[in-house]
Protein backbone atom coordinates (compact mmCIF):
# COMPACT_ATOMS: atom_id res chain seq x y z
CA UNK A 1 0.00 0.00 0.00
CA UNK A 2 1.24 3.28 -1.07
CA UNK A 3 0.08 5.78 1.78
CA UNK A 4 0.82 5.57 5.76
CA UNK A 5 1.36 2.08 7.09
CA UNK A 6 2.12 1.94 10.95
CA UNK A 7 2.20 -1.95 12.17
CA UNK A 8 2.59 -2.74 15.76
CA UNK A 9 4.17 0.78 16.82
CA UNK A 10 5.70 1.17 20.18
CA UNK A 11 6.85 3.95 21.61
CA UNK A 12 9.11 5.04 24.54
CA UNK A 13 9.75 8.34 27.02
CA UNK A 14 12.98 7.08 28.53
CA UNK A 15 11.82 4.16 30.32
CA UNK A 16 8.18 4.70 29.66
CA UNK A 17 5.88 3.56 27.25
CA UNK A 18 3.22 5.04 25.26
CA UNK A 19 2.51 3.19 22.34
CA UNK A 20 1.71 -0.76 22.79
CA UNK A 21 1.56 -1.62 19.11
CA UNK A 22 -0.29 0.61 17.27
CA UNK A 23 -1.18 -0.40 13.59
CA UNK A 24 -3.28 2.09 11.49
CA UNK A 25 -3.22 3.20 7.78
CA UNK A 26 -4.00 6.55 5.75
CA UNK A 27 -4.76 5.68 2.42
CA UNK A 28 -3.60 8.52 -0.67
CA UNK A 29 -6.44 11.07 -0.39
CA UNK A 30 -7.92 9.83 2.82
CA UNK A 31 -8.59 11.95 5.58
CA UNK A 32 -8.56 9.99 9.10
CA UNK A 33 -9.42 11.35 12.70
CA UNK A 34 -6.87 10.19 15.53
CA UNK A 35 -9.47 10.28 18.33
CA UNK A 36 -9.05 9.25 21.83
CA UNK A 37 -8.81 10.80 25.27
CA UNK A 38 -5.78 13.09 27.17
CA UNK A 39 -2.64 11.08 27.23
CA UNK A 40 -3.92 8.42 25.42
CA UNK A 41 -1.12 8.39 22.89
CA UNK A 42 -2.06 10.68 20.10
CA UNK A 43 0.11 13.58 20.06
CA UNK A 44 3.06 10.73 20.55
CA UNK A 45 1.55 8.74 17.17
CA UNK A 46 2.28 11.21 15.08
CA UNK A 47 5.74 12.35 16.87
CA UNK A 48 6.59 8.65 15.74
CA UNK A 49 5.58 9.13 12.45
CA UNK A 50 7.85 12.10 12.17
CA UNK A 51 10.87 10.81 14.10
CA UNK A 52 10.95 12.74 16.67
CA UNK A 53 10.22 9.71 19.51
CA UNK A 54 11.89 6.41 20.47
CA UNK A 55 9.83 3.51 18.53
CA UNK A 56 9.51 0.05 17.43
CA UNK A 57 7.31 -1.53 14.92
CA UNK A 58 6.58 -1.08 10.76
CA UNK A 59 6.17 2.38 9.57
CA UNK A 60 6.46 3.09 5.89
CA UNK A 61 5.03 6.20 3.79
CA UNK A 62 4.74 5.74 -0.28
CA UNK A 63 6.65 2.61 -0.09
CA UNK A 64 9.51 4.24 2.16
CA UNK A 65 11.14 2.81 5.13
CA UNK A 66 10.55 5.86 7.99
CA UNK A 67 12.57 3.83 11.08
CA UNK A 68 15.80 4.39 10.85
CA UNK A 69 15.35 8.55 8.97
CA UNK A 70 15.64 11.07 10.92
CA UNK A 71 13.27 13.68 10.61
CA UNK A 72 14.02 16.70 8.17
CA UNK A 73 14.23 13.06 5.37
CA UNK A 74 11.21 12.03 6.76
CA UNK A 75 9.38 16.06 6.33
CA UNK A 76 11.17 15.61 2.80
CA UNK A 77 9.53 12.27 1.67
CA UNK A 78 6.11 14.57 2.05
CA UNK A 79 4.68 14.15 5.46
CA UNK A 80 4.08 17.73 6.86
CA UNK A 81 3.19 18.12 11.02
CA UNK A 82 1.07 20.95 12.17
CA UNK A 83 2.47 20.57 15.96
CA UNK A 84 0.86 21.10 18.95
CA UNK A 85 1.21 24.14 20.37
CA UNK A 86 1.70 25.61 16.98
CA UNK A 87 5.71 26.84 17.03
CA UNK A 88 6.44 28.88 14.52
CA UNK A 89 10.10 31.37 14.60
CA UNK A 90 8.91 34.25 16.51
CA UNK A 91 11.55 36.33 15.93
CA UNK A 92 11.06 35.88 11.78
CA UNK A 93 8.26 38.10 10.20
CA UNK A 94 5.31 35.74 8.66
CA UNK A 95 6.49 36.00 5.49
CA UNK A 96 10.05 35.10 6.55
CA UNK A 97 8.52 31.79 8.70
CA UNK A 98 6.13 30.92 4.98
CA UNK A 99 9.40 30.84 2.59
CA UNK A 100 12.14 29.44 4.95
CA UNK A 101 9.58 25.79 4.92
CA UNK A 102 9.40 26.33 1.38
CA UNK A 103 9.97 22.94 -1.14
CA UNK A 104 8.95 23.54 -4.59
CA UNK A 105 5.16 22.62 -5.36
CA UNK A 106 1.81 23.55 -5.79
CA UNK A 107 1.86 25.65 -2.53
CA UNK A 108 3.75 29.01 -2.40
CA UNK A 109 3.26 32.39 -0.77
CA UNK A 110 0.55 33.16 -3.11
CA UNK A 111 -1.20 30.19 -2.34
CA UNK A 112 -1.22 30.25 1.28
CA UNK A 113 -1.73 33.20 2.07
CA UNK A 114 -4.87 32.74 -0.63
CA UNK A 115 -5.94 30.38 1.65
CA UNK A 116 -5.49 32.36 5.06
CA UNK A 117 -5.81 36.33 4.13
CA UNK A 118 -4.67 37.30 7.04
CA UNK A 119 -1.23 35.76 6.70
CA UNK A 120 -0.78 38.08 3.58
CA UNK A 121 -2.22 41.31 5.13
CA UNK A 122 0.32 40.51 8.18
CA UNK A 123 3.30 39.22 5.87
CA UNK A 124 5.63 41.67 6.97
CA UNK A 125 5.05 41.65 11.16
CA UNK A 126 7.03 39.16 13.81
CA UNK A 127 5.59 36.41 14.40
CA UNK A 128 5.18 36.91 18.11
CA UNK A 129 2.94 39.34 17.33
CA UNK A 130 0.34 37.38 16.00
CA UNK A 131 -2.84 36.11 17.61
CA UNK A 132 -3.16 32.86 18.61
CA UNK A 133 -5.34 31.69 15.75
CA UNK A 134 -3.29 33.61 13.22
CA UNK A 135 -0.43 31.70 15.07
CA UNK A 136 -1.92 28.49 14.23
CA UNK A 137 -2.58 29.72 10.56
CA UNK A 138 1.15 30.08 10.10
CA UNK A 139 1.70 27.18 11.49
CA UNK A 140 -0.40 25.38 9.24
CA UNK A 141 0.90 27.76 6.23
CA UNK A 142 4.54 25.73 7.05
CA UNK A 143 3.31 22.64 6.74
CA UNK A 144 1.94 23.78 3.95
CA UNK A 145 4.69 25.16 2.26
CA UNK A 146 6.77 22.24 2.06
CA UNK A 147 4.30 20.81 -0.25
CA UNK A 148 3.49 17.48 1.97
CA UNK A 149 1.40 14.90 0.50
CA UNK A 150 0.58 13.56 3.63
CA UNK A 151 -0.67 16.38 6.38
CA UNK A 152 -0.33 15.63 10.25
CA UNK A 153 -2.65 17.97 12.33
CA UNK A 154 -2.30 18.09 15.93
CA UNK A 155 -5.09 19.89 17.67
CA UNK A 156 -5.05 22.27 14.98
CA UNK A 157 -8.45 24.73 17.07
CA UNK A 158 -7.07 23.81 20.01
CA UNK A 159 -7.65 26.76 22.85
CA UNK A 160 -9.05 29.18 19.95
CA UNK A 161 -12.10 31.10 19.60
CA UNK A 162 -14.98 30.21 17.73
CA UNK A 163 -14.59 32.50 15.03
CA UNK A 164 -11.21 31.40 13.88
CA UNK A 165 -11.95 27.59 14.93
CA UNK A 166 -14.88 27.94 12.28
CA UNK A 167 -12.26 30.18 9.65
CA UNK A 168 -9.68 26.82 10.16
CA UNK A 169 -12.23 24.61 10.00
CA UNK A 170 -12.78 25.86 6.78
CA UNK A 171 -9.34 25.86 5.42
CA UNK A 172 -9.04 21.96 6.42
CA UNK A 173 -12.04 20.92 4.75
CA UNK A 174 -10.99 22.78 1.57
CA UNK A 175 -7.78 21.35 1.84
CA UNK A 176 -9.74 17.98 2.05
CA UNK A 177 -11.34 18.75 -1.10
CA UNK A 178 -7.96 18.80 -3.26
CA UNK A 179 -8.38 14.89 -3.36
CA UNK A 180 -4.80 14.05 -3.36
CA UNK A 181 -3.46 15.32 -0.23
CA UNK A 182 -3.63 12.15 2.85
CA UNK A 183 -4.69 13.79 6.50
CA UNK A 184 -4.02 12.79 9.31
CA UNK A 185 -6.29 15.36 11.94
CA UNK A 186 -6.18 15.38 15.81
CA UNK A 187 -8.79 16.86 17.34
CA UNK A 188 -11.44 17.21 20.21
CA UNK A 189 -14.64 18.21 18.00
CA UNK A 190 -16.61 15.21 16.66
CA UNK A 191 -18.92 17.59 15.29
CA UNK A 192 -15.76 19.07 13.28
CA UNK A 193 -14.25 15.59 11.93
CA UNK A 194 -17.79 14.36 11.11
CA UNK A 195 -16.94 17.20 8.49
CA UNK A 196 -13.75 15.96 6.96
CA UNK A 197 -13.12 12.39 8.25
CA UNK A 198 -12.75 9.90 6.18
CA UNK A 199 -12.16 7.02 8.87
CA UNK A 200 -11.94 7.20 12.59
CA UNK A 201 -9.39 5.78 14.64
CA UNK A 202 -9.71 5.79 18.91
CA UNK A 203 -7.07 5.31 20.98
CA UNK A 204 -7.27 4.28 24.24
CA UNK A 205 -3.94 3.91 26.45
CA UNK A 206 -1.67 3.69 23.77
CA UNK A 207 -3.76 1.27 21.51
CA UNK A 208 -6.13 1.34 18.62
CA UNK A 209 -9.78 0.24 20.20
CA UNK A 210 -11.72 1.32 16.95
CA UNK A 211 -11.47 1.63 13.39
CA UNK A 212 -13.79 2.43 11.56
CA UNK A 213 -15.31 4.89 8.55
CA UNK A 214 -16.00 7.47 10.42
CA UNK A 215 -19.97 7.76 9.84
CA UNK A 216 -19.80 4.42 11.69
CA UNK A 217 -18.99 5.68 14.71
CA UNK A 218 -21.44 4.38 17.15
CA UNK A 219 -23.02 6.37 20.07
CA UNK A 220 -21.34 3.45 22.59
CA UNK A 221 -17.91 4.01 21.53
CA UNK A 222 -17.61 7.87 21.75
CA UNK A 223 -19.25 7.49 24.87
CA UNK A 224 -17.29 4.89 26.35
CA UNK A 225 -13.59 6.14 24.40
CA UNK A 226 -14.08 9.42 24.26
CA UNK A 227 -16.73 10.82 26.82
CA UNK A 228 -15.26 12.86 30.22
P1 LIG B 1 -3.21 15.06 24.70
O1 LIG B 1 -4.52 15.28 24.04
O2 LIG B 1 -3.24 15.37 26.16
O3 LIG B 1 -2.06 15.64 23.99
P2 LIG B 1 -2.44 12.47 23.65
O4 LIG B 1 -3.47 11.46 23.34
O5 LIG B 1 -1.84 13.23 22.53
O6 LIG B 1 -3.04 13.47 24.72
P3 LIG B 1 0.23 11.77 24.34
O7 LIG B 1 0.68 13.19 24.51
O8 LIG B 1 0.66 11.05 23.14
O9 LIG B 1 -1.33 11.71 24.45
O10 LIG B 1 0.68 10.97 25.64
C1 LIG B 1 0.65 9.55 25.73
C2 LIG B 1 1.32 9.10 27.00
O11 LIG B 1 2.71 9.41 26.96
C3 LIG B 1 0.79 9.78 28.25
O12 LIG B 1 0.73 8.80 29.28
C4 LIG B 1 1.78 10.84 28.55
O13 LIG B 1 1.84 11.08 29.93
C5 LIG B 1 3.07 10.21 28.07
N1 LIG B 1 4.02 11.24 27.62
C6 LIG B 1 3.81 12.17 26.65
N2 LIG B 1 4.89 12.95 26.48
C7 LIG B 1 5.82 12.51 27.35
C8 LIG B 1 7.16 12.90 27.67
N3 LIG B 1 7.77 13.90 27.01
N4 LIG B 1 7.79 12.20 28.65
C9 LIG B 1 7.19 11.18 29.30
N5 LIG B 1 5.94 10.76 29.05
C10 LIG B 1 5.25 11.41 28.09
Amino acid sequence: MSGLVLDDLRAFYGPSQALFGVSLSVAPGETVALMGRNGMGKTTTVRAICGMVRATGRRHYAGQDLARLPSHRIAQLGIGLVPEGRRCFRDLTVAENLVAAARRGVWDLDRVTALFPRLGERAGQRAATLSGGEQQMLAIGRALMTNPSLLLLDEATEGLAPLVRAEIWGAIRGLKAQSDLSILVIDKSLRELAGVADRAVILERGQVVADTPFAGLTREETDRYLGV
